[in-house]
């Protein structure tokens, strides 16, 4: 095995990168079995764990990459370690050394990508608002209600800019007076520090912060749970304090207020998947739920791992930009789940799981047995 450096030398760096919260483990491997990589191939975060407090973590090999920070362990865990943090400090040394193993080496090209263009698609900055074309949406102005931050893949994927497309129609349809930055908007930043890129996620903040802040921004609404998890929960750490909505509760509360109303009908079974990020890492699971049970002739049938025992899609902790090999993808277990219960739609709230999702069922034998939406489509459907 291949380690960075022996013995003290990594544990003063795993410590200065924040993984000191190590030495709390007594190797009791409850995390390993909650882990939903146990599900697909061996693996041990319990390992991983033992081998870095002996200053003993091999960075050539691709398992300090595979937690996707699905949240799923920490909560189990009983002496409180803080198990993503740690592991993403071990991801810290690694790119502080430039040591990518190959199914991590997009993460470079994620990275230049991000900082020469603000997106980590590659895609040119000046055509972040081609998702809008046609729709009337107004660049943000301070009177407004609320900032509309689609974020990096609804402004650029062609699958789900029709998440976009469909959250504006929405919004206009409810009478809400909202605009985007467009060019000027950037990527979040929350993935990329997960791979361990502190800095470039600090510089893609302070960039964000300064244009809420100079177009005198208050409530921002968004479609990822990603940039509502970072926003809300780690900008906080620049000193500033925005209003943050997901689109998810924000439905619910045009439907309550009476601004929004729903005339049309949606006949279908559908299943709806709990996000990591709006779940897990910030109890957002009944506002989805009610907007669905709001739709007429929706039936809403539950799947076995849900709400806080949701299952990962693996698209998070930057795992969206690696690849995950045939037999070991978390989203084709969802996928078979939401079929077992015959719903004819899976419905989610996450670019990441609606990527993923898509990519499963293309794989799948009759790809045409279930749909993947976001709910925002469902509710433009049934407008
Ligand atoms: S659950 Fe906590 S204490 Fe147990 S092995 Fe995992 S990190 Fe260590
Ligand atoms: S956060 Fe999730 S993916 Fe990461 S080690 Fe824990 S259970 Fe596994």
């Amino acid at each position: 095995m291949e380690t960075v450096a022996p013995l003290q030398e990594i544990i003063d760096v795993i410590k200065a990168s924040g993984g000191d919260a190590f030495k709390f483990c007594y190797q009791c491997g409850l995390c390993d079995t909650v882990c939903p990589w146990n599900r697909v191939r061996s693996f041990s975060m319990r390992r991983i764990i033992r081998e870095a407090t002996f200053g003993l973590t091999d960075i050539e090999t691709e398992e300090m990459w595979r937690c996707t920070t699905c949240g799923n362990c920490p909560r189990q865990c009983p002496r409180g370690v803080k198990i993503i943090e740690a592991g993403v400090s071990l991801r810290r040394i690694s790119t502080e050394y430039g040591v990518f193993p190959a199914p991590v080496s997009p993460v470079k090209g994620v990275a230049a990508s991000l900082l020469g263009k603000g997106n980590p698609l590659g895609e040119d900055r000046d055509k972040r608002a081609g998702w809008a074309e046609g729709l009337g949406v107004k660049p943000y102005s301070e009177e407004m209600e609320l900032l509309y931050f689609p974020g990096c893949y609804l402004c650029y994927d062609p699958r789900l800019k029709k998440v976009a497309r469909a959250t504006a129609s929405i919004l206009q349809k409810a009478g809400v007076s909202f605009g985007i930055l467009g060019d000027q908007e950037n990527c979040c930043g929350e993935s990329i520090r997960k791979t361990g890129d502190e800095e470039l996620f600090k510089r893609l903040a302070r960039e964000n912060i300064k244009r809420f802040v100079s177009g005198g921004v208050r409530r921002i609404l968004v479609s990822s749970p990603h940039c509502y998890h970072t926003f809300k929960n780690e900008y906080g750490e620049f000193m500033v304090n925005f209003e943050v909505v997901h689109i998810a509760p924000y439905l619910s509360e045009l439907l309550a207020s009476g601004r929004l109303e729903l005339r049309g009908e949606y006949g279908k079974k559908v299943t709806y998947h709990d996000p990591c990020y709006l779940g897990r890492h910030n109890g957002v699971y009944e506002e989805p739920r009610s907007v669905l049970r709001q739709v007429a002739g929706l039936e809403l049938e539950e799947m076995a791992d849900r709400f806080e025992d949701s299952l990962c899609c693996g698209g998070g902790g930057g795992r969206i930009w690696m690849e995950t090999v045939k037999g070991e993808r978390f989203s084709d277990l969802r996928l078979a789940q939401a079929l077992g219960v015959g719903a004819e739609v899976l419905a989610t709230s996450c670019p990441y799981c609606i990527t993923h999702f898509e990519e499963s069922r293309i794989a799948l034998e009759d790809s045409a047995s279930i749909e993947i939406k976001d709910i925002t489509e469902i509710v433009a459907d049934a407008l």
